[in-house]
């Protein structure tokens, strides 16, 4: 697809960080400097920790760093309908079975290697349950997950900054025991109806793409094109947190900061201002290529901060 219609696709489950930020800066870069659309979404599917207030906050940050978005925003709580859709049409295709396995099952699974499968990946033990084995787990009353046969199926994309991604893809779960339809479900029937074109987002998302490229083709939707950008980590080396100073833009507002001042430091971390800058969005979109990110995007540096310069290893 040669588009770049793109989006920003938060969980309402806390603040945004300066990582979340420069992540959805970059993805409204990708739009905005191609002249595209640029939607939200709301990937509210964990209703135990999502909150409307952290809804209405991330909204408002991304406003004040000047990300704006065309019409309103797609909120994954209301189209359980679309997806069940979604599972019918897995289901003709007989792809989709229950799974009964408890956590512990899967930790104890996850540690086990399985040939062409990815560490963590589900080795497919409820696919190979015997009739009288399901018909007993059927009477236990326990509810079951449902998942899809995907047979370690090597699935490949091109991403734009990494190149070409391959991975055998396993078994996923498209809805859980409570009955919430699973992520990589959502965000891929979600992806095809906003008329996503092209998906930016972090690297840590990268190795589940292949399940959402199969997920796609299986259901013959449009498959995006894919850029995964590096992280802002921490001091450490581990993901941003607390504990690596005022990470969010109301703790920099709290410190006299502007909204301007952090988008030039987010900005200034992949090198598209001098490290001080104050550009404003219109220079932002004309300075900004997206073959000519970095390879590894260094620390954010705002005073506070812990100043290490961490990149991210898968760059
Ligand atoms: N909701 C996910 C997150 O906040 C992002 C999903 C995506 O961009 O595909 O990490």
């Amino acid at each position: 697809m040669s588009g770049h219609d793109g989006r920003y696709a938060p969980s309402p489950t806390g603040p945004l960080h300066l990582g979340n930020l420069r992540t959805a800066l970059l993805a409204w870069l990708f739009a905005r400097s191609a002249s595209s659309r640029f939607l939200l979404r709301i990937e509210d599917l964990d209703r135990g920790r999502s909150r409307p207030e952290h809804e209405d906050g991330q909204l408002r940050d991304l406003a004040a760093i000047g990300v704006d978005w065309d019409g309103e925003p797609l909120r994954q709580s209301q189209r359980a309908d679309r997806y069940e859709e979604a599972l019918s049409q897995l289901r003709a295709l007989g792809l989709v079975y229950p799974c009964w396995c408890t956590r512990a099952d899967l930790r104890q699974a996850a540690s086990a290697p399985h040939g062409e499968l990815p560490e963590g990946s589900y080795p497919g033990t409820c696919r190979e349950l015997s009739s009288r084995q399901r018909a007993e787990r059927e009477r236990s009353g326990r509810p079951a997950a449902l998942r899809v046969r995907a047979d370690a199926e090597p699935v490949a994309f091109a991403d734009r900054r990494l190149g070409r991604v391959e991975t055998a893809v396993d078994d996923l779960v498209v809805r859980r025991a409570d009955g919430t339809h699973a992520y990589n479900l959502a965000v891929v029937v979600d992806d095809a109806d906003q008329g996503v074109q092209e998906v930016v987002r972090g690297s840590d998302l990268a190795e589940t793409t292949p399940r959402q490229v199969w997920l796609a083709r299986r259901l013959g939707l449009p498959e995006p094109a894919y850029a995964h950008v590096p992280l802002v980590l921490g001091g450490d080396g581990r993901r941003l947190a607390k504990r690596d100073g005022a990470i969010t833009l109301e703790a920099r507002l709290a410190l006299g900061e502007r909204p301007a001042t952090v988008r030039g430091a987010l900005a200034a971390s992949v090198g598209l201002c001098a490290p001080g800058d104050e550009p404003d969005t219109a220079q932002l979109i004309a300075a900004f290529d997206p073959d000519r990110l970095p390879r590894a995007a260094p620390h954010v540096r705002l005073p506070g901060l812990v100043p290490d310069a961490s990149t991210d290893p898968r760059g």
